[in-house]
């Protein structure tokens, strides 16, 4: 008997709320969103309205993905980002109005369980992941497992790519956060003379027809996240590094012109595949994993073996 249950994912992002329903394959049944609301209490009031929603018999469990940094073990958030729900009850309150196990993690990590599940990291069992949007988040998987160290490991973003240079969040200064997020890329933008309202599509454009004013803008964007790359492909010997986020697939371009320099960082990298649904579906695979129903004893035990006499 294959096991139909079903899960729902919830991801928020930083100016959307999706929620979906999916399936143990990965595949999206059925998809809500709306914008986020950036009021802790009223974005959990939301939460549990969208799961209403896509609520079934077959779903068994509800999985969050939250940006920010989260110890899943003790289902916490720590710190957050333009959303703060560091210290909110937000796990116990869906799951007190849902009478449904919830799980939460970190957004990246949620993306980076869908990609290996149903995306571009189908099969690998050791993948790093950067997402590159407003900020630079990460993830890290390592034989089949993500990787947590005390509870928030994998802050890809806070790789030191130059220790004079711009203050981080975090603190320090020159994290790759502050040289190759989309915050950074528009103040490249802005540092060469051009329109603000410059895309990365046009300096991608420019230049592949040889304009050196474009070419600086991917050199001081993509080189200090080559050298992100590098450095956390030499901690971690990965299979393969995903680059994920609004921005993945635009950087996975810059990069062609960043190449490696040395033999020892020839990792290959390729951009995340399933863009904005990697959230929901990951933080629904990941509350099934955490919460599959147990299939039924006869399920387990191929037929023709069911009409043996058990071992005494
Ligand atoms: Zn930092």
């Amino acid at each position: 008997m294959p096991d139909t249950s079903t899960a729902i994912g919830v991801d928020i992002g930083g100016t959307n709320l999706r929620a979906a329903r999916v399936s143990g394959a990965g595949d999206i049944l059925e998809r809500v969103s709306e914008r986020i609301d950036r009021d802790a209490n009223n974005a959990i009031g939301r939460i549990i309205e969208l799961v209403r929603q896509l609520d079934r018999p077959d779903v068994t469990a509800i999985g969050i993905g939250v940006p920010g940094r989260v110890d899943a073990r003790r289902r916490t958030v720590l710190s957050g980002g333009y959303l703060n729900l560091a210290g909110a009850a937000l796990a116990e309150r869906v799951e007190a109005a849902t009478g449904k196990p919830v799980i939460i993690d970190n957004d990246c990590n949620m993306a980076l369980v869908a990609e290996i599940a149903a995306g571009a990291g189908r099969g690998r069992e050791n993948v790093v992941m950067f997402t590159i949007g407003t900020g630079i988040g990460g993830a890290i998987v390592q034989e089949g497992q993500i990787l947590r160290g005390r509870g928030t490991a994998g802050q890809l973003g806070h790789i030191t790519v130059d220790v004079k240079g711009a203050a981080c969040v975090c603190g320090r200064r020159g994290c790759v956060e502050t040289t190759s997020s989309g915050t950074a890329l528009a103040r490249h933008i802005q540092e060469a003379g051009l329109p603000a309202d410059t895309s990365i599509d046009d300096i991608l454009r420019r230049a592949a027809k040889g304009n050196a004013v474009a070419r600086q803008v991917l050199d001081a964007w993509a080189g200090p996240l080559r050298a992100a790359i590098d450095s956390a492909s030499a901690a971690f010997d990965p299979d393969l590094v995903l680059l994920g986020g609004g921005l993945g697939k635009a950087a996975f371009k810059a990069l062609q012109k960043v190449p490696a320099l040395a033999p020892w960082y020839q990792y290959p990298v390729l951009s995340a595949a399933l863009g904005d649904d990697a959230g929901v579906i990951g933080a629904a695979v990941c509350a099934l994993i955490e919460h599959r129903t147990p299939l039924p004893p006869s399920a387990l035990v191929p037929a023709e073996l069911t009409v043996l006499e058990r071992p005494a």
